[in-house]
């Protein structure tokens, strides 16, 4: 099959021909028709992150029909669509698999991330972790409700928010996102990085109740806020305008240290957390709520061996939207 592999951190994906996997047990062979591109691929590539293993197929939105069913696969039938998330599995017998927390499990599977993933022509996944996607969205824009979806709104929730929320960046989740916040009936303040007209502009045509840089404060304090871009100093600025208990939620796997703030900024029961990865039943849940009250996806497609060029898009956030690859 054709696959864009990472060879070697920091360079460019090489397009190959490499053998097509076999489904294992309980694992299911996917013809792979989009892939969504993340911010966690770059942090990958430039190894920002220490858990893959070099030659190494990224992905972890990827939509497509099953192909294939490995030994004891019954949960799909083949040519059925199905939808891979960044959770690949877990082991069910860790502390956090056992209290309903696989999404900290710690001996997980990710998806283009300790397995290969989806910028290839088939991708395996096991059969428990993978989803079901509502009809209404074709394939290219279902894929990037698989993490840029589903984990922004596992962010969401944590967040708690009552009225107001804040969103530090405008990128694939944020543009998502806001449509289920004002669903939830919240005012969403978007902050974008300084003098980006372009993408305060975006907010405000999503439906942003105020747009505007990074360095400004909101005309009201906000009840809480996410951070999706992936600079530690936001959380200060996120601080600076959160009202007393809200929460500060960044939605990334990483970012830059974050600087050292006056205790005062902390004070009043604002608190500041990470969110981690997802569960099946996030997935679940949020497919349901897409079902109910669909958001619509904005993206830009890419052919699979133009992935570089894809993923610099995300790096220089040239594009609107999220930012998929089409083998279609
Ligand atoms: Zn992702
Ligand atoms: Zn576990």
């Amino acid at each position: 099959m054709k696959a864009m592999v990472l060879e070697k951190y920091g360079s460019p994906l090489k397009l190959k021909e490499v053998p097509s996997p076999e489904p294992g047990e309980r694992e299911i062979l996917i013809k792979v028709s989009a892939c969504g591109v993340c911010r966690t691929d770059l942090h990958i590539v430039d190894q920002e992150l220490d858990g893959a293993n070099l030659p190494l197929i990224l992905g972890h939105q990827i939509v497509g029909k099953v192909e294939k069913l490995g030994r004891g696969a019954n949960r799909f039938k083949v040519g059925e669509r199905v939808g891979a998330p960044w959770l690949g599995n877990s082991c069910h017998t860790c502390e956090f698999c056992t209290s309903n927390r696989e999404n900290l499990c710690d001996k997980p599977t990710f998806t283009g991330y300790t397995k290969n993933g989806g910028f290839a022509e088939y991708a395996c996944v096991h059969e428990d972790y993978l989803l079901n996607i509502p009809d209404h969205y074709d394939d290219l824009h279902a894929a990037p409700l698989l993490c840029a979806g589903l984990i922004g709104y596992r962010a969401l929730k944590l967040c708690e928010a009552k009225k107001s929320i804040g969103f530090y960046g405008f990128g694939s989740s944020a543009h998502l996102l806001i449509q289920v916040a004002i669903n939830f009936g919240l005012d969403v303040y978007v902050f974008t990085r300084p003098g980006d007209e372009k993408k305060q502009k975006f907010a405000l045509s999503m439906g942003a109740k105020w747009a505007g840089g990074s360095n400004q404060m909101p005309p009201i304090l906000l009840d809480g806020t996410i951070i999706f871009a992936p600079t530690g100093d936001l959380y200060v600025s996120a601080l600076k305008a959160s009202k007393k208990g809200s929460k500060v939620i960044s939605a990334g796997i990483h970012m830059s240290d974050i600087p050292s703030f006056p205790y005062s900024l902390l004070w009043g029961e604002r608190s500041i957390s990470s969110v981690a990865n997802l569960t099946r039943e996030d997935g679940k849940e949020f497919m349901e709520h897409v079902l109910k009250s669909p958001i619509e996806c904005i993206i830009s497609s890419f052919k699979l061996e133009d992935a570089n060029e894809a993923l610099d898009a995300i790096y220089k956030g040239s594009v609107d939207g999220s930012v998929v690859l089409t083998l279609q």
